[in-house]
């Protein structure tokens, strides 16, 4: 195995070879035409969780709006957030906003990753982002794209718990490997490489600026680093209940904000909210759904059930009578709309 990391003049071979690359092969970006702290700031929120091609015409747009950070400071948090409608996570939004009414009323920026990591909404790889890409500071970034990379390059076969665990196994080579004459480039080259060569499941070595220092390229299946162990998967069985009544609407919950994504979002009550003290009966089964959430394999059983008024609300949740012509309208978390519209046809999925 060629360690070329453990050899400083093969190290500057890799940062040569790797920036020449970019400088030819980089992709037309709005935030690459012209530079700056603010540009590079707006695009590194945007891109956050969201893919480059819809990132570019929102960039275009907020930047001819809100041309620099003070006048994104006295910009109204309502026209924000409306500009920011359809990219998504709108937390974003609303920190890149206090960030620019921060640093207005500090009259500085701040100028290392520390000083961007005081920010709400900026984490250690947008602040080393940040700070390479517009202030020359040598700081590696490091994140999934980054991870796979070094796992091939060195071949290093560990198996992660997640992410996360790849991250902070690889900041030191990240770091080692750093150009710091040229950090901005050097780490947006491992982003390019990662994104259009180094990809997921299908790395085009032939192609690769660096294939020469590349430890896992004559693996048979390179692409199978980096290793993540398998998530044991927690089994969990939920009891609803179905509940029509006499003119036809139907009885949902709604449950408390202790999850705040599904507050607005309408569910089949369960089973034991409604009636604490009884056991469904086998017989009045509808429906059995399987799902997946992360790490839990979910078994949801619908039942029949009847009342002839609204239950109280309790800790779990609210109850509500959705009438026959509104049940079209409401909004249902995950497959409850599947299953509702099923139930409704008669149709009984079991097994
Ligand atoms: S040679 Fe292949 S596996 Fe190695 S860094 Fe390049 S694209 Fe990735």
């Amino acid at each position: 195995m060629n360690a070329f990391w453990t050899n400083e003049t093969q190290i500057r071979d890799f940062q040569h070879d790797l920036r020449a690359w970019f400088l030819k092969a980089q992709r037309d970006m709005p935030w690459r035409r012209e530079r700056s702290v603010y540009r590079t700031v707006v695009s590194e929120f945007m891109l956050q969780q969201t893919q480059v091609d819809t990132v570019r015409p929102y960039f275009d747009k907020w930047v001819a709006r809100w041309a620099d950070f003070e006048a994104l400071a006295a910009a109204d948090e309502s026209d924000v957030l409306h500009a920011w409608e359809g990219l998504g996570y709108y937390s974003r939004a609303r920190n890149l906003h206090a960030l620019a009414r921060a640093i207005v009323a500090q009259g500085s920026i701040p100028a290392s990753p520390e000083g961007w990591l005081a920010f709400r909404g900026i984490g250690a790889y947008t602040a080393a982002a940040i700070s390479s890409i517009a202030q020359g500071v040598p700081a590696a970034v490091v994140d999934g794209n980054v991870v796979r990379i070094l796992a091939r390059l060195s071949a290093d076969t560990t198996a992660f718990k997640d992410n996360g665990a790849g991250v902070k196994h690889f900041s030191a080579l990240a770091d080692n490997l750093l150009s710091r004459k040229y950090p901005g480039d050097h780490n947006e080259a491992m982003m390019e490489l990662g994104a259009t060569v180094c990809t997921k499941h299908n790395p085009r070595c032939a192609d690769c600026p660096v294939a020469a220092f590349c430890c896992g390229k004559t693996l048979d299946d390179v692409a199978a680093l980096p290793r993540f162990a398998a998530k044991a998967v927690k089994k969990v069985q939920i009891d609803r209940a179905f509940i029509r009544f006499r003119d036809g609407s139907v009885l949902f919950a709604k449950p408390h904000a202790s999850a705040r994504r599904l507050r607005e979002l309408l569910e089949f009550p369960r089973w034991e909210n409604i009636f604490p003290d009884k056991t469904p009966h086998a017989e009045a089964l509808l429906l059995e759904g399987r799902r997946g959430i992360a790490s839990e394999s979910i078994l949801e059983r619908i039942y029949a059930g009847s009342l002839t008024r609204i239950p109280k609300s309790n800790a779990d949740a609210e109850f509500v009578k959705v009438s026959a012509d509104d049940l079209e309208r409401i909004t249902l978390s995950g497959p409850h709309r599947k299953w509702l519209r099923r139930i409704l046809q008669g149709k009984k999925e079991i097994g």
